[in-house]
């Protein structure tokens, strides 16, 4: 995969970091979610009290990360930041907890991925910010209550469904991040555009943004990418034929799509006459983990109306089957 959804390298995260919006304010899109955290983290500060804990849930990349540091940059408190598969033991988290201060903010990535011992201490901290830990070994072990500093667990993963109900049922805020619209990947490509000091006029901006799958870190991502081509093939300047000419060299469609998008829909199209196909079966036939499938490329596909999610499997729609340029068997009509 050209340009995936997840971060790859430690040296694409540091650019990734450093176009990060810092503030509410400059954090684009999502508008119902960024109103209803304006009002409650104002609440909290006024009272001067810990937030309630939040989850974020949706596709990877569509920036869930840099809402968890702007929710600590706005509480004006520190972040203390782990993930899920990270967290091997009950101790490891113990530790994360009993060194936060009042009101800080703990961000835990894949949060659907605890292991249940690791999960189990984390209901008492939600609750009453306290945890149970075990002081020595063999007969002579005891368990002890340890009181918490009040804080904000921030959790963030690609399904919600993934999470136990306990869990869930913890979070006192919950929200759930949207596609973005081509406008608002416009205004992300530009913001990146200034700050990585890439000269790009208004038609090569959007000509990225309408290609970037809905996804900021993907915006972000291509951009770089036409920068080099930009660099290489013409003066440096991105236009909108520039765009289009490095976009195809990519192989990301004018619909957005990469590779894998198209994979899954000629699978489903070709060797399954259209589905309904089970995701496992789709998933072996392209030789992709059925998770990915779920989490990083179906998403898009579906919110696009490219792919149905039925009882019986996935279907490809006529516009699948349009944009590939295959005529569809004569029983389709929807
Ligand atoms: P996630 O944690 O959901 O996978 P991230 O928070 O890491 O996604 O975001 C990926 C990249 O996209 C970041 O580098 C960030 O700069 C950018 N980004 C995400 N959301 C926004 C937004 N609303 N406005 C501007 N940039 C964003």
């Amino acid at each position: 995969r050209v340009v995936s959804a997840a971060p790859v390298s430690p040296q694409e995260e540091a650019i990734e970091r450093a176009l990060r919006p810092k503030l509410l304010d400059e954090y684009v899109g999502q508008a119902k979610v960024r109103e209803q955290l304006e009002i409650f983290i104002g609440a909290a500060r006024k009272r001067k009290e810990a937030l309630d804990h939040v989850l974020l849930f949706g596709p990877p990349g569509l920036g869930k990360t840099t809402l968890s540091h702007i929710i600590a940059a706005e509480l004006g408190v520190n972040l203390r930041q782990t993930s899920g598969p990270v967290l091997e033991k009950p101790k490891d988290l113990a530790a994360l907890l009993t060194n936060l201060e009042p009101n800080d903010v703990l961000f835990i990535d894949e949060i659907h991925r605890l292991s249940p011992v690791v999960e189990e201490i984390l209901y008492p901290a939600l609750e009453d910010y306290q945890i149970d830990i075990m002081i020595g070994e063999g007969p002579a072990a005891r368990s002890i209550k340890l009181d918490l500093q009040p804080f904000t667990l921030v959790g963030a993963t690609t399904r919600a469904g993934m999470l136990t109900n306990p869990l869930r049922d913890r979070f006192g805020i919950v929200a759930r991040l949207e596609f973005y619209t081509p406008e608002e990947l416009a205004l992300i490509v530009r913001r990146s555009a200034g700050l990585l000091k890439v000269d790009t006029d208004t038609a090569g901006g959007f000509e990225i943004a309408r290609r970037s799958r809905g996804t900021p870190r993907i915006a972000n991502r291509l951009l770089r990418r036409v920068r080099d081509y930009a660099e290489v093939k013409g003066n440096g300047r991105i236009t909108e034929d520039i765009a289009h000419k490095a976009l195809a060299m990519l192989d990301v469609d004018p619909q957005g799509f990469d590779l894998m998008d198209r994979k899954l829909l000629e699978a489903v199209i070709h060797r399954f006459d259209g589905g309904p196909v089970g995701l496992d079966n789709v998933a072996a036939s392209i030789g992709e983990e059925p998770g990915t499938i779920e989490d990083v490329i179906e998403p898009y596909l579906i919110q696009q109306g490219y792919l149905q999610r039925t009882p019986r499997g996935r279907i490809a729609t006529l516009a699948a089957y349009r944009h590939l340029g295959v005529t569809p068997p004569s029983s389709r009509s929807d």
